[in-house]
């Protein structure tokens, strides 16, 4: 059963910032405030009290609101042990596998190093939520500012293996030009052309993209089916390790 209530924050150019909220308990977090001020308008219009941030990592366009909203609230400030020199205010530094307790359930980090090193995603298995950052994003990827494309890969390949059912949300509202990547990619794929649809309505009427689910982007996103046939032909790669074939579908999204 989940147990937090969940809102978007549209923030920036095309940033979402995450409210989360234990109604049992009263724990409030954001995970990666770019900005204080929407949060603290949203806050101070429902009577809440930030307890906790989530960063999942140090660009400034995730951790921009970290201090003021701390200095404000006295929250505590989560995330990688590895970024403590570059995460303004940690307080409580984690690595792959760590959870924290927030209000009545657990969120436990997943080091996804490839966007950044110290880059992590935020997993709820209760809740069957995943705060993915930069690293996996609605039909696309983060780029690879400090990790190799076989470390990339690897942490891919980890967050697609959790549940099926797992709502996937991302740090960005790339979802539209992701889509126009991955159908020149797999023009043939009946879920993505669904999604795409999808997509265009979303955008059109104003509405977020996410969440998307793990299912969803397992058969669609470009990114997660390096290995698969049709994605391996369109790169003329159909012998390659998959890691080489993401590899060569992230440069080629690099110049798209
Ligand atoms: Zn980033
Ligand atoms: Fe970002």
């Amino acid at each position: 059963m989940p147990r937090l209530d969940i809102d978007l924050i549209p923030v920036l150019r095309d940033n979402y910032i995450h409210l989360l909220r234990d109604p049992d308990t009263g724990a409030t977090a954001v995970v990666d405030p770019a900005q204080a001020e929407p949060v603290e308008a949203l806050l101070a219009r429902r009577g809440w009290t930030l307890t906790h941030i989530f960063n999942t990592h140090h660009h400034d366009d995730h951790t921009g609101g970290n201090l003021r909203l701390k200095a404000a609230t006295g929250c505590r400030i989560v995330g990688a042990g590895a970024d403590a020199h570059r995460l303004p205010g940690l307080d409580i530094p984690l690595e792959d596998g760590d959870a924290v307790v927030f209000g009545g359930t657990t969120l436990r980090a997943i080091a996804t190093p490839g966007h950044t090193l110290g880059h992590l995603c935020y997993w709820l298995a209760e809740d069957q939520a995943l705060f993915s950052g930069d690293t996996l994003f609605s039909l696309g990827c983060g780029r690879l500012f400090e990790g190799s494309a076989a470390q990339m890969w690897d942490s891919l390949s980890r967050l697609a293996a959790l549940p099926g059912a797992t709502r996937l949300y991302c740090a960005h509202e790339y979802t539209q030009s992701n889509a126009a990547f991955a159908r020149g990619i797999e023009p043939g794929n009946a879920a993505l052309a669904e999604r795409c649809a999808e997509v265009e309505a979303a955008r059109a009427a104003g509405l977020p993209t996410l969440p998307s689910t793990l299912a969803r982007e397992t058969a669609t996103n470009p990114f997660l089916r390096a290995d698969h046939p049709e994605v391996r032909r369109a790169l003329g790669m159909a012998e390659a390790p998959a890691a080489e074939v993401f590899a060569a579908l992230r440069r080629r999204k690099d110049v798209f």
